[in-house]
């Protein structure tokens, strides 16, 4: 395989690449995105062997093989791995993908610092390694290194199953945190700068440990409502440490890919501060998630007098208002109940009803939930509000049914500056004529929050599972 036509092909894979995100861009177009990333995947796997197959020709080495057993069990792994997790598990895969990206770049890193003439990097294996080479590891190895322990940390925290401290959803916060960030960060860009111009391994050695403890360190202080920036800004971080990766090992596939994932991730991170009206240096240096008053753990709500009905209850305000808003949440992606909802809808709008969704930018566990999980009943995207579009018009909506939201429509945002989601844009469902709530109990959502929505005079809550109480409406409608 020649260098022009590897070079061509990767160009070919990039091209691909920037298709697959422009599709992704919205949900009419994402399936034609995911095939052109698909596709830009496999022109460049197959290329990267090809070129392994003729270096390891002209250097009579024996890699291809690690390469194609590599390729076996990862893919393998991959494969059963996205085929079994559940849509609501989302952001842990993706949180664990990010971490072995990051842990990919540190171990490449590794190797090259230890064998740079197996990478290229040399010609001789006691040539020292180019101080712009030098540069290029350092940079990789400790962004994968943050990235990896980092997201470790978020996949903790957003599969909330175990009972360490560092992976509660909870912020973990301590005096002097952001100083001691200064002086690590400081700290390893000095160490870093060492390895650079003096190639001591001492230095890369005690620099990468440095990363790893800044990794768990910066995410640590982060939590609740803000966890949203965190995915994506770990998407981002991975894609700077591929790049970074990239230049080391001359692989321009890698770099554009790399760029194309790390300026995304930035661009999505910015765009979700935006919607949680957060300062985006503040998130990254941590922190921002509330802690002192972060209200009621998860689930310990105080008990206060909520007034509650039947599904058939809802139905009867449903079918006799003129116009309704619904605001999907994460228990409706937990309850499967989007197709049940799709025809409740259907009816509704037969039957005369307005109806129309409101979407939250972090409704749900990773961006874009709610949208996936609306295309996925095929309900149609006239029907399907983001919440600048909508907010102006809960207050004239006769209901808002709210089914399986909580932090996305919680007042205290607006009404409670001591709130961790104070000054978090909402969805004003509370100034609708009349609110339905379902839910299954007065359980908190993910940032530990009672909701001031459910107690008010004219919130009706519907307990029980998404799934059942849509199914009993829709018969209840017929
Ligand atoms: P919330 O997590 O605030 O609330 C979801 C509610 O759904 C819970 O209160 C729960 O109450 C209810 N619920 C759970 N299961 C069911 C069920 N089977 N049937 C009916 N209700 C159910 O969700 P929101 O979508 O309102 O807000 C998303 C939150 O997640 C925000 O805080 C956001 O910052 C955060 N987040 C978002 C990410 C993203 O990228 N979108 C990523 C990470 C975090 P009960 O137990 O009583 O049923």
């Amino acid at each position: 395989m020649s260098m022009n036509l590897v070079t061509l092909l990767y160009l070919v894979a990039s091209i691909c690449f920037i298709q697959a995100l422009k599709g992704l861009s919205h949900p009419t177009t994402s399936r034609r995105g995911n095939f052109f990333g698909m596709l830009g995947m496999a022109i460049a796997i197959l290329t990267t062997v090809g070129l392994i197959y003729k270096l390891g020709a002209e250097l009579a080495t024996a890699g291809i093989g690690y390469v194609i057993v590599g390729l076996l069990v990862g893919g393998s792994a991959g494969s059963i791995m996205a085929k079994r997790v559940e849509m609501t598990k989302m952001p842990e895969l993706v949180a664990f993908m990010h971490s072995m990206i990051g842990l990919a770049a540190v171990f490449i890193a590794i190797a090259a610092v230890l064998e740079p003439q197996s990478m290229g990097i040399v010609l001789h294996i006691s040539d020292p390694i180019p101080t712009g080479n030098r540069l290029e590891l350092f940079l990789g190895a400790a962004i994968g290194a943050i990235t990896f322990s980092g997201s470790v940390i978020a996949f903790g925290k957003l599969s909330g199953k175990y009972k360490f401290r560092l992976f509660q959803g909870a912020p973990v916060q301590f005096a002097g945190q952001h100083k001691l960030n200064l002086i690590l960060g400081l700290a390893t860009i000095a160490l870093g700068l060492i390895f650079t111009f003096t190639g001591h391994y001492s230095a890369f050695t005690l620099m990468l440990a440095l990363a790893f403890i800044m990794g768990v360190l910066i995410i640590i202080p982060i939590g609740g409502a803000d966890m949203p920036v965190v995915v994506s800004m770990l998407n981002s971080y991975s894609g700077w440490a591929a790049a970074g990766i990239g230049f080391s090992l001359n692989n321009s596939m890698l770099i554009i890919a790399g760029s194309l994932v790390g300026s995304s991730g930035a661009i999505l991170s910015y765009i979700m501060c935006k919607a949680m009206n957060r300062s985006f240096f503040n998130v990254i240096l941590g922190g921002f998630g509330g802690a002192a008053d972060a209200g009621p753990a998860t689930g310990s709500s105080e008990q206060r007098p909520v007034k509650s009905g039947s599904a058939d209850d809802a139905t009867f305000l449903l079918s006799n208002a003129d116009s309704v808003i619904i605001v999907p949440g994460y228990g409706l992606a937990v309850a499967r109940a989007q197709h049940a909802l799709k025809e409740l809808t259907e009816k509704l709008v037969h039957n005369g009803v307005t109806v129309k969704y409101a979407i939250h930018p972090v409704a749900g566990r990773m961006p874009g939930h709610m949208n996936v999980l609306l295309a996925e009943a095929e309900v149609p995207y006239d029907q399907v509000f983001e919440m600048d579009d909508i907010n102006a018009e809960f207050g004239q909506a006769d209901v808002v049914l709210v089914l399986g939201a909580n932090d996305v429509v919680n007042p205290s945002a607006k009404t409670d500056p001591k709130s961790p989601i104070a000054g978090m844009p909402i969805l004003e469902a509370y100034k609708a004529k009349t609110i339905i709530v379902n839910k299954r109990s007065m359980a908190s959502g993910y940032a530990g929050l009672d909701n001031e929505l459910f107690y008010l005079d004219k919130t009706m809550m519907v307990f029980g599972d998404a799934k059942k109480v849509i199914e009993d409406m829709v018969k209840a409608v017929e």
